[in-house]
Protein backbone atom coordinates (compact mmCIF):
# COMPACT_ATOMS: atom_id res chain seq x y z
CA UNK A 1 0.00 0.00 0.00
CA UNK A 2 1.40 3.26 -1.20
CA UNK A 3 1.10 6.63 1.52
CA UNK A 4 -1.35 9.17 -0.17
CA UNK A 5 0.29 11.86 1.10
CA UNK A 6 4.02 11.03 -0.10
CA UNK A 7 3.72 8.86 -2.45
CA UNK A 8 6.38 6.43 -0.56
CA UNK A 9 5.53 2.38 -0.40
CA UNK A 10 6.49 2.05 3.49
CA UNK A 11 3.30 1.81 5.52
CA UNK A 12 3.80 -0.47 8.35
CA UNK A 13 0.42 -1.67 10.72
CA UNK A 14 0.34 0.68 13.31
CA UNK A 15 -1.81 2.62 15.77
CA UNK A 16 -2.49 6.61 15.67
CA UNK A 17 -4.12 9.03 17.51
CA UNK A 18 -7.64 10.56 16.06
CA UNK A 19 -8.70 13.80 16.56
CA UNK A 20 -11.61 15.64 15.62
CA UNK A 21 -12.66 19.18 16.65
CA UNK A 22 -16.11 20.77 15.28
CA UNK A 23 -19.32 21.75 16.15
CA UNK A 24 -18.39 22.47 20.00
CA UNK A 25 -16.80 19.34 20.55
CA UNK A 26 -13.30 17.89 20.82
CA UNK A 27 -12.97 14.22 20.31
CA UNK A 28 -9.82 12.58 20.92
CA UNK A 29 -9.17 8.82 20.37
CA UNK A 30 -5.94 6.64 21.12
CA UNK A 31 -5.12 3.58 19.51
CA UNK A 32 -6.61 3.73 16.69
CA UNK A 33 -5.22 0.73 14.33
CA UNK A 34 -4.01 2.41 10.83
CA UNK A 35 -1.66 1.44 8.55
CA UNK A 36 1.26 4.65 9.43
CA UNK A 37 3.81 5.73 6.99
CA UNK A 38 7.61 5.01 7.89
CA UNK A 39 8.35 8.15 5.65
CA UNK A 40 5.90 11.27 6.66
CA UNK A 41 3.62 9.44 9.53
CA UNK A 42 0.57 9.99 7.64
CA UNK A 43 -1.61 7.51 9.34
CA UNK A 44 -4.55 5.86 6.96
CA UNK A 45 -7.36 4.84 8.86
CA UNK A 46 -9.13 1.98 7.02
CA UNK A 47 -13.31 2.66 6.22
CA UNK A 48 -14.64 0.41 8.95
CA UNK A 49 -12.76 2.04 11.95
CA UNK A 50 -13.54 5.52 10.05
CA UNK A 51 -16.95 4.46 10.07
CA UNK A 52 -16.61 3.64 13.83
CA UNK A 53 -14.68 6.91 14.83
CA UNK A 54 -17.46 9.12 12.81
CA UNK A 55 -20.57 7.53 14.80
CA UNK A 56 -18.33 7.89 17.65
CA UNK A 57 -18.21 12.23 16.85
CA UNK A 58 -22.25 12.26 15.82
CA UNK A 59 -23.19 10.68 18.56
CA UNK A 60 -20.89 13.24 21.04
CA UNK A 61 -22.32 16.21 19.25
CA UNK A 62 -25.79 14.78 19.77
CA UNK A 63 -25.28 14.38 23.42
CA UNK A 64 -23.59 17.76 23.52
CA UNK A 65 -20.62 16.27 24.54
CA UNK A 66 -17.83 19.10 24.99
CA UNK A 67 -14.38 17.02 25.40
CA UNK A 68 -14.24 13.08 25.06
CA UNK A 69 -11.07 11.35 24.98
CA UNK A 70 -10.82 7.56 25.15
CA UNK A 71 -8.98 4.43 23.61
CA UNK A 72 -10.47 2.97 20.59
CA UNK A 73 -12.93 -0.08 20.91
CA UNK A 74 -13.52 -2.04 17.84
CA UNK A 75 -17.59 -2.26 17.67
CA UNK A 76 -18.84 -5.68 18.43
CA UNK A 77 -19.86 -7.38 14.91
ZN1 LIG B 1 4.09 9.16 3.67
Amino acid sequence: MTCPLCGQDVLRAGVTTFVADASGTVVVVRNVPADVCAECGEAVINEDVAQDLEDLVNDARRSGTESLVRHYQPVAS
